[in-house]
């Protein structure tokens, strides 16, 4: 990786410094360059590692036609849920579910990228980003650089489990996972439908399912899934998600050829908030939906909003959970963390009560307040509505 920023613009500033080019960063990164109105802007990306490798699948749904359609490596328009003795499958139209490598996604904005000349690239741990004399600052080990705007997605995973450790009203549950890309010898899976949740899993004290997306009939990503408090030991994961393959494909063979894990905060805390120069995006800008851990299509609304404003010059926002869904994931989580009820339920009432579409858009902070109530009547009022209440009137 070239080390520009040093030489070139040593005693200029950035109009953009992007800190942390992961989903949000790269995505930011690709709208700007789409502009013609900013893409001449001098933009520095820094990373700590800019060598990126495939850590995480992207999954999303949208209707129609999307921006990263020619990155999608398998779509759905089926899903199925389950919960013994409830099992269906459900029609996702309008929606399609999509898969997106995450090396597919960042091969392609990086090598899209560096045909600017404009763009600079710096591989190096960021110590600190502050906002001086109107100007932000970015620093690291033998090295700063000045931005006139900064957008930071950095939030190291030991800062985020002090968060979640943290004395709050709020609650914080992880969405924690770990996949496996399988490959039978066999025809094993229907590649038409996409099993977004199946609770026939241990639970663990916890909401707990598998997740399996077939990408042919022989290939599946696997993926044991709780929304719990703590996280498990890597073997516990192990052990589900090989008794889970070995009871439902007895005596057949397969090879594992990928893994991946994850961690991802369930919260309505905010993590950050943007203060010019300063903006924060992604995970640390609260993209993050609460009560699903899905943060692909927020991010995305984010950048959008925020190269429209740039490009107008207007002042930036990068709120994207929105207040009255966001309240919804609060009870949500709230009921979840308390034990009020179990999470399996809540979801298998959802699905069984509701149409996919209706569903993915109150999850999408996009349905309207008459949607919102078809989906909260799948729900027991009993206990949602003083969740609703304790939610409403407590501090903070
Ligand atoms: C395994 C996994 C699977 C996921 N799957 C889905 C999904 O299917 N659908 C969905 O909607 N969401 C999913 N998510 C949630 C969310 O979309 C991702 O976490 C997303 O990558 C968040 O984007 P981000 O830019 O905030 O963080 P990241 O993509 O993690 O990017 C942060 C970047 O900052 C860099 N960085 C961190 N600290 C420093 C530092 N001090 N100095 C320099 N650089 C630094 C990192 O190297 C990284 O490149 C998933 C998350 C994980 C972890």
């Amino acid at each position: 990786m070239d080390n520009k920023a040093d030489t070139l613009y040593q005693n200029d500033e950035y109009d953009i410094i992007i800190a942390g080019a992961g989903c949000a960063g790269l995505s930011l990164l690709y709208s700007i360059l789409q502009s013609p109105i900013l893409n001449t802007q001098k933009i520095l990306v820094i990373d700590k590692s800019l060598e990126k490798s495939n850590d995480r699948t992207w999954c999303f749904w949208e209707i129609k036609n999307g921006k990263f359609d020619a990155l999608v490596c398998k779509k759905w328009d089926q899903i199925s849920v389950h919960k013994k003795p409830f099992s269906t499958v459900l029609n996702t139209a309008p929606f399609v579910y999509k898969m997106i490598q995450g090396q597919d996604f960042y091969k392609h904005i990086i090598s899209f990228a560096k045909q600017f000349s404009n763009v600079h690239w710096q591989e190096t741990v960021i110590s600190s980003i502050d906002a001086i004399n109107e100007k932000a600052v970015v620093q690291w080990e033998g090295g700063e650089a000045k931005g006139k705007k900064v957008f930071s997605s950095i939030l190291p995973i030991d800062q985020l489990y002090a968060i979640s450790q943290s004395k709050s009203d709020k609650a914080f549950l992880w969405q924690h996972f770990k996949g496996l890309l399988v490959q039978f010898e066999q025809d094993t899976f229907d590649d038409n439908i996409a099993r977004l949740m199946d609770f026939n899993v241990d639970q663990k004290k916890a909401t707990a399912f598998m997740y399996v997306l077939p990408l042919d009939t022989q290939k599946a990503l696997v993926e044991y899934t709780l929304f719990s408090k703590s996280i498990l030991n890597p073997a516990d994961y192990d052990k589900e998600l090989k008794d889970y393959l070995n009871a439902k494909f007895p005596n057949r063979n397969y090879q594992i050829l990928h893994e991946e894990m994850g961690a991802i905060p369930m919260t309505t805390q905010p993590f950050a908030s943007s203060k010019p120069p300063i903006y924060v995006i992604g995970t640390l800008g609260n993209a993050v939906k609460a009560s699903t851990g899905y943060a692909f299509q927020f991010i995305q609304a984010q950048v959008n909003e925020i190269v429209t404003n740039l490009a107008l010059d207007k002042p930036i926002h990068t709120e994207v959970q929105v207040n009255r869904h966001q309240f919804y994931d609060a009870v949500l989580l709230y009921i979840l963390d308390r034990d009020l009820m179990e999470g399996s339920e809540i979801f298998k009432r959802i699905f069984e009560k509701n149409k996919v579409a209706t569903i993915f858009k109150f999850l999408s902070n996009t349905s309207s307040i008459w949607e919102d109530i078809r989906i909260m009547r799948s729900l027991p009022t009993k206990i949602f509505l003083p969740a609703a209440i304790k939610v409403l009137f407590r501090r903070g």
